[in-house]
């Protein structure tokens, strides 16, 4: 038996009737990365859309701890624990950090005391978000920033976590350091999909690889079986 949180098999889906995605599959496992590597527009933010529940499923099965997700709405995906952090900087940046990470909550409909319990858990993660809970999101640098949107995506208390490319426009120290949280995150059970265009870093942290290109996997393997780095970053290049 699979001890997969998330099965994603033979997958097709797109924006409303227009297709972009045409076989994907992968696993995502508690306290394991799987990464989704490939160029622009293989279609990789596409699949983890799907799997929020923001894009249609048009072919294939989504599997979440063992029931099929198409007919479940976005909203009700977020309360089974599936959360998503789009690319990009996605924060208020006029509010406070403290409250784009109670807005994560909100969601959820969690009290005040269950919402603090969880502001603690992430601040032991991320101190800076301590440090700063009073600053305008938007004051913060780019990686403290993507900290904001993981922190926020957190407070929703998920049991997979999908990351749509935390290392984009980041300086390369700023990029080890999101990634050494990534690392952490996984070590406290999460299941992660992450999202990547530094093959380098993403491989560093993942467990598993998949690899699309226009819509198909081209490559899947498990980090470990992987001897050759460079035949994965010519598949991510569409060779
Ligand atoms: P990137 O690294 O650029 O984000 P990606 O692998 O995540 O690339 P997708 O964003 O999933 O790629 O794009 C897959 C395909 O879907 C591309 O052909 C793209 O042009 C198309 N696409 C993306 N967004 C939309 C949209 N809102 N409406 C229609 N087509 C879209």
């Amino acid at each position: 038996m699979s001890d997969a949180l998330l099965t994603v098999a033979g997958l097709a889906t797109g924006y409303g009737d227009l297709r972009a995605v045409w076989d994907v599959s992968f696993e995502a496992r508690p306290g394991q990365v799987t990464a989704l590597l490939g160029r622009n527009g293989s279609g990789k933010t596409t699949t983890l859309r799907a799997v929020a529940g923001l894009n249609p499923v048009h072919g294939g099965e989504l599997v979440y701890d063992g029931r099929p997700l198409a007919s479940v709405p976005a909203h009700a995906r977020v309360k089974l624990g599936i959360s998503y952090v789009q690319e990009g900087k996605r924060v208020f940046r006029e509010q406070s950090v403290q409250e784009n990470l109670l807005l994560g909550g909100y969601s959820l409909g969690l009290r005040r005391r269950a919402l603090e319990g969880e502001l603690d858990r992430i601040h032991e993660l991320f101190p800076i978000l301590r440090e700063k809970r009073d600053s305008p999101a938007g004051a913060l640098s780019g990686g403290q920033q993507q900290m904001v949107a993981i922190g926020q995506a957190l407070m929703a208390r998920p049991r997979l976590l999908m990351l749509d490319e935390p290392s984009g426009g980041l300086a390369p120290s700023v990029v080890a350091e999101v990634m050494a949280r990534v690392s952490e995150l996984k070590a406290s059970g999460l299941a992660i999909v992450l999202v990547e265009q530094a093959v380098e870093a993403a491989v560093e942290v993942a467990d598993h690889v998949t690899v699309i290109d226009v819509g198909k996997v081209v490559v899947s393997s498990p980090v470990a079986e992987i001897d050759d780095l460079e035949r994965i970053k010519d598949a991510c290049m569409g060779r």
